[in-house]
Parts: structure tokens; C-alpha cells; sequence
């Protein structure tokens, strides 16, 4: 018989630069079985996105609709465009004891804390990992390296990573991005303990 406990969310965020997507890339590729929980956004698909694959491409109006109907655990407006994540991507499979990924921004990350302090489930299974570059020189070093960033725009990333890194102390994990593979398999190991944890168990375990 299988035992029927609680899944986890895991709320990864980190910087612009940090190598975010290729760490949650990896960390899927390792763990076949996570749910990636599907964020809707206002902002137009890169090419090669796929509506409800990458994200849930929906215009302004539709995102204020679904802001109105409290569909959201956490909105956050992030340069001119919104995102947002579905209660119904994370509620009801942690219950069913899968594990769900977000890759969310610190704003998003820090409302959902909120969010769990009145609410018992997501208190139970979110765990916050901050993912951080080894130095903030190794960071400016990786956005100057990338070719399509103006100097202007590259400023206004190292301040807001900045700002964004200052909030390490409210995550319960710091992952360093010095290597990738490691970085990954820090993140896997997060994700697997929290598979033992006890407050996962249902209340009559082994009874
Ligand atoms: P991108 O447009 O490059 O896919 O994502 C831009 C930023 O938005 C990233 O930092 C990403 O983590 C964040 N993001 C993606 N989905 C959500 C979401 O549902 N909520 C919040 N708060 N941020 C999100």
C-alpha cells in the first residue's frame, strides 16, 4: 500500500542573470515526476512558447477578471507585464501528494508567504529557495555578457537584483549558482527531503 502524504511546493526565485530557467531546466530533467505549476502572464509568447506549456498566455482583461474571481495565490506585476499562479495548479495536487515547482519572483515568492501565515496547508508545504550567484561581480560579469542588453537596461537589472538578493533571509534555502549540475542536484535534494518530512504523514500513519 502507498502512503498518502502530503506533496510540497517548491517556490524557486532568483535574480535576472542567475540562470534561473537553466537550474529549473536541469532540476526537471533530474526529476521527471515534478509538476511544473503553469503561471499565467499578460506578456506576449517567445517563439517557441507554447500556450499552457510554458505559461497560460491571457490578455490584461482576463488576468483583472481572474484577479477579481481570486483565482490567484500570488500576482505580481513584473516590468509592464503581469504574472500570476493559479490556486488551482498547487492547492489541490499538493494534497494529492505531488510535489509542484514554481519558478516565481521574489514579490510573488513573498506574498505567498504572507499568504501561508493564514493559511495552514501552504504553511505545511511551501519551502522557498533563493537561487544565488557566487558574487554579485560574478552576476554583473553574466548580464554584461549578454549581447541584447543595452547599459541601461543592464544598471537597472543589477539594481533590482540587488534589491531582490536583500530578501535571502526570509527563503528557507540558499542555492549558490556556481555550477550548474550542482546547483541542480542542491535543488533535487531540497525537494527530496522534504518527502520525509512528518508533517507530511496523515495522522493515523502505521496505525
Ligand atoms: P519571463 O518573462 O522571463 O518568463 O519571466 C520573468 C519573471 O517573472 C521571472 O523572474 C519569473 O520567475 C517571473 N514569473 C513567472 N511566473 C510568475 C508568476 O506566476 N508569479 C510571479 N510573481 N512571477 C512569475
Amino acid at each position: 500500500m502507498q502512503i498518502k502524504r502530503l506533496g510540497s511546493a517548491i517556490i524557486v526565485s532568483g535574480p535576472s542573470g542567475v540562470g534561473k530557467s537553466t537550474v529549473c531546466g536541469k532540476v526537471r530533467s533530474r526529476m521527471p515526476e515534478l509538476k511544473f505549476s503553469i503561471s499565467c502572464t499578460t506578456r506576449q509568447p517567445r517563439e517557441g512558447e507554447v500556450d499552457g506549456v510554458h505559461y497560460y498566455f491571457i490578455s490584461k482583461d482576463e488576468f483583472e477578471k481572474r484577479i477579481a474571481n481570486n483565482e490567484f495565490i500570488e500576482y505580481a506585476r513584473v516590468f509592464d507585464n503581469i504574472y500570476g499562479t493559479l490556486a488551482g495548479e498547487v492547492i489541490g495536487r499538493v494534497k494529492a501528494g505531488e510535489d509542484v515547482f514554481l519558478d516565481i519572483d521574489v514579490q510573488g515568492a513573498l506574498q505567498i508567504q504572507a499568504a501561508a501565515e493564514q493559511n495552514e496547508l501552504l504553511k505545511k508545504v511551501c519551502e522557498f529557495v533563493m537561487l544565488a550567484p557566487p558574487s554579485l561581480e560574478i552576476l554583473e560579469q553574466r548580464l554584461r555578457s549578454r549581447a541584447s542588453d543595452s547599459a541601461e537596461q543592464i544598471e537597472m537589472r543589477l539594481a533590482k537584483a540587488r534589491s531582490e538578493l536583500s530578501f535571502y533571509k526570509k527563503y528557507n534555502y540558499v542555492v549558490i549558482n556556481d555550477d550548474l549540475e550542482t546547483a541542480a542536484a542542491d535543488v533535487e535534494s531540497i525537494i527530496r527531503s522534504q518527502r520525509s518530512r512528518t508533517d507530511h504523514l496523515p495522522e493515523d500513519f502505521l496505525q
